[in-house]
């Protein structure tokens, strides 16, 4: 359904950054994304995929290609549409220079992923042309290299719900007639070039939509099926059709692709409804995560759907694409940090080629002795992981068992809570505070990759590390917060750095992932029951305590977002691993109080990230993420203060179950969007102590006191003064010195001139 485009070694990202950095010439940045794309179509041809993907090639996002094959190119850029590519980056991340300065366009999550894409822009009077056919040209490409593929494009309807619109007065969908001839026209011209199939996606059949929605969908495919004869692999993932299956039927696919790894029983609806010209690929290998394919299960769906459709009419293939995982687990080779028992179990993208490859063998009729050896090692790997040692951990398991109600609630409520810990803590009105970590200079990155490769010695690492606290501590002092933080300057990451302490966590070297543009991340594997070995941030914490009178805020990451950002075990539900960890979180918030820790965050920015597609499984999910996070913050005293951290998502409609958590203050982005997320805790009357981001921390740019001081009015004026808290939209890792130090001074005098 798609592969991922950056490379084994992460060519494309190195290129593109050389490239951006003036350090190579396009032209070997373009022979280099060549490369990548003709390894992947051959990789896939020489594993014996009929049909192969083309233009899930990517410079930075699928979407943002679209948009500009379509031509939706907001005003702004119309000074640089000399050079297809710089305004294909300008759209992506900005441009600023020659005395060209505009901004970037939206960006944002990719259904319930971590990847990012592009927001298109549309207006009211939106135009499209046709002015770059990037999937033509790939498909040619392709040709030329003894390929036939498959182009996969993003399908009309998903293409306009996944943009916004620029001025108020109109629906995006309304625009569906303007778009369709010229996607058409892409279309078109693929046929003429000689293609038989195109893989069109519209993962939005796969949420709760509207008539509206439902009508438009019928349109567009009309449509299309007017003016080409391509043959459509109608593509969905991430869910279920549920409702929506007999719509994606009337939409005539000559393929209809289902992900049975979210949405299992899925095809049973699907068979009954499809017709006879029709074939149903079936999605068995799961194309966003990490674990080896359970051959025989997946044979045995396989088989169902055979005795009632007939071989003739079956595809195998991966969920979705397979953009969101790791590329090849051959490139694993530090046993230490990926154990050869937990190897055993994985499966990356060019592992899970040969597995479709391997199912589809094995359901037709001769499989190969290739194939039939592959599947016993297969069932011996499955039982291997189902009885080790590895996975099992009695004691958690009892431990989670052993959990009752009374473990997720404080042991006062909120409006008792607080006067305590007012009372212990002695804080100003408007209290200003920061996320918690401080610049990450090179320098201290240098001291880590250091202390990895053994050239520096634990205590010399420590010291150094104790010497950057110090100095963050006596910045925060002299700036004049008043809620202080350690600075963070021993975490590489703020999942992996828990995870490494963590036990049932496994690390790849190359294991990445793209998350947006040339950004990738490396998302441990959770493989066993976690559990929580000694204290992982103590010490840190206690040292920076013990220089200053100030609270030092204690700093943890939150069980939703450990698990969020891992590549989490599927032999066990989510919300049993999350449990677990919610349980290892506890203990270390424990351990801080015990430490002298008066107030203690706990992050929880993915939170919002993981609400499922379907409306009906939200409530479910978000219960049991806010009783992860509250088992995590409940074992302590009323005087100890639980903060916690959100940021860069759309809270308005979790406000409720945000309130849930129970936090006692919650630091939440804000300046980015002007203050506009504050309407949902206004209307909702959040209950407990806020701090709504004064200061985007997305770019070097010093924010006056006069511009902090606005906002802050803004947000008085719909939360009471005595619940307002001062503090930057999220962490400072990514900023230097000198605007932060700038900028937190700026932060400090708007609190001052606010509780004058
Ligand atoms: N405490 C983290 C930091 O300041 C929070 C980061 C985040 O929200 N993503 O870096
Ligand atoms: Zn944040």
């Amino acid at each position: 359904m798609g592969y991922p485009r950056v490379g084994a070694g992460r060519e494309l990202k190195k290129a593109e950054e050389a490239y951006w950095a003036g350090k190579i010439s396009k032209q070997e940045l373009l022979d280099t994304a060549a490369l990548i794309r003709k390894e992947n179509w051959l990789l896939q041809k020489e594993a014996g995929i009929d049909l192969i993907p083309s233009n899930d090639f990517s410079f930075y996002d699928q979407t943002l290609d679209l948009s500009l094959a379509l031509g939706a190119i907001p005003e702004r850029y119309d000074s640089l549409k000399d050079d297809r590519l710089e305004l294909y980056f300008a759209m992506a991340h900005g441009y600023q220079k020659d005395g060209i300065d505009v901004t970037a366009m939206e960006m944002t999550k990719w259904f319930d992923t971590n990847y990012h894409y592009i927001v298109p822009e549309i207006t009211r009077n939106q135009r499209f042309e046709l002015t770059f056919n990037k999937a033509a040209a790939e498909f040619k490409e392709a040709l030329e290299l003894g390929v036939r593929t498959k182009p996969v494009l993003i399908g009309p309807v998903t293409y306009l719900l996944l943009g916004k619109e620029k001025e108020s007065g109109f629906n995006r969908l309304e625009l569906l007639d303007r778009l369709l001839p010229v996607y058409i026209e892409i279309l078109r011209q693929l046929e003429e070039l000689g293609a038989e199939y195109v893989q069109i996606d519209e993962p939005f059949l796969n949420t709760d939509i509207t008539d509206d929605i439902r009508d438009a969908y019928r349109k567009a495919f009309a449509a299309i099926h007017q003016s080409t004869k391509l043959k459509v692999i109608l593509t969905t993932y991430f869910d279920g059709l549920a409702d929506n299956a007999a719509l994606a039927v009337e939409l005539k696919p000559s393929i209809l692709h289902i992900d049975l790894v979210r949405a299992p029983k899925s095809w049973e609806d699907v068979v009954r409804l499809l017709p006879k010209e029709a074939s149903l690929s079936l999605g068995v290998v799961d194309g966003r995560n990490i674990w080896k394919n359970d051959l025989s299960h997946s044979l045995d769906i396989i088989n169902k759907v055979k005795a009632i459709i007939g071989e003739e009419r079956l595809v195998i293939a991966t969920s979705c694409s397979l953009l969101h995982s790791p590329i090849d687990l051959d490139n694993e080779k530090n046993e230490i940090s990926l154990p050869v028992q937990v190897k055993r179990w994985l499966a990356f993208a060019r592992q899970k080629v040969t597995e479709v490859v391997t199912l589809a063998d094995l359901a037709g009729r001769s499989p190969s002795y290739i194939s039939k050896a592959a599947l016993q090692s297969n069932v011996a790997d499955m039982e291997d992981r189902r009885t080790s040692a590895l996975t099992n951990n009695e004691e958690v398991r009892q431990r989670v068992d052993a959990v009752t109600p009374d473990f997720a609630s404080r042991k006062s409520p909120f409006s008792q809570r607080i006067v305590e810990q007012h009372r212990e803590l002695l804080l100003p009105l408007y209290p200003t505070t920061t996320i918690g970590s401080f610049p990450q200079t090179t320098e201290v990155r240098s001291w880590r990759s250091k202390f990895k490769k053994g050239e520096i010695t634990k205590d010399q690492y420590v010291a150094l590390l104790k010497g950057e606290i110090e100095k963050t501590i006596r910045i925060q002092e002299e700036i004049g917060l008043d809620v202080l933080v350690h600075g963070e300057a021993e975490r590489n990451d703020m999942v992996e750095y828990f995870g490494e302490q963590l036990s049932g966590f496994a690390f790849t070297q190359n294991g990445w992932v793209q998350s947006y543009g040339s950004r990738c991340v490396k998302p441990p594997v959770i493989y066993g029951d976690v559990s929580r070995p000694k204290a992982m941030t103590v010490d840190w914490a206690v040292y920076a305590q013990s220089l200053t009178d100030k609270p030092v805020k204690g700093m943890l990451t939150g069980p939703v977002t450990i698990l969020q950002w891992s590549f989490v075990r599927n032999d066990q539900p989510r919300a049993v691993t999350m449990k677990q960890i919610a349980l290892a979180i506890r203990d270390e918030v424990q351990d801080l109080e015990k430490a002298g820790i008066r107030v203690i965050q706990i992050d929880e920015p993915a939170i919002r990230e993981g609400l499922p597609l379907r409306k009906a499984d939200r409530e479910e999910y978000l219960d049991k993420a806010v009783e992860s996070f509250r088992i995590s913050a409940s074992g302590v005293k009323d005087s100890t203060q639980i903060h916690t951290h959100m940021c860069y998502s759309q809270f308005n409609d979790i406000i409720r179950h945000i309130a849930l958590m129970d936090a006692d203050v919650i630091t939440i982005e804000c300046a980015r969007s002007q203050m506009n997320l504050l309407g949902a805790f206004a209307d909702f009357r959040y209950p407990n102590e806020i701090g709504p981001g004064v200061y985007d921390i997305h770019s070097p740019r010093v924010p006056s006191v006069g511009e902090m001081v606005m906002l802050l009015k803004k947000a008085s004026q719909v939360i009471k003064p005595g619940q307002l808290w001062v503090n930057p939209d999220c962490g400072l890792k990514t900023r230097g010195w000198t605007e932060t130090v700038d900028s937190l001074r700026n932060m400090v005098e708007a609190a001052r001139i606010m509780r004058a």
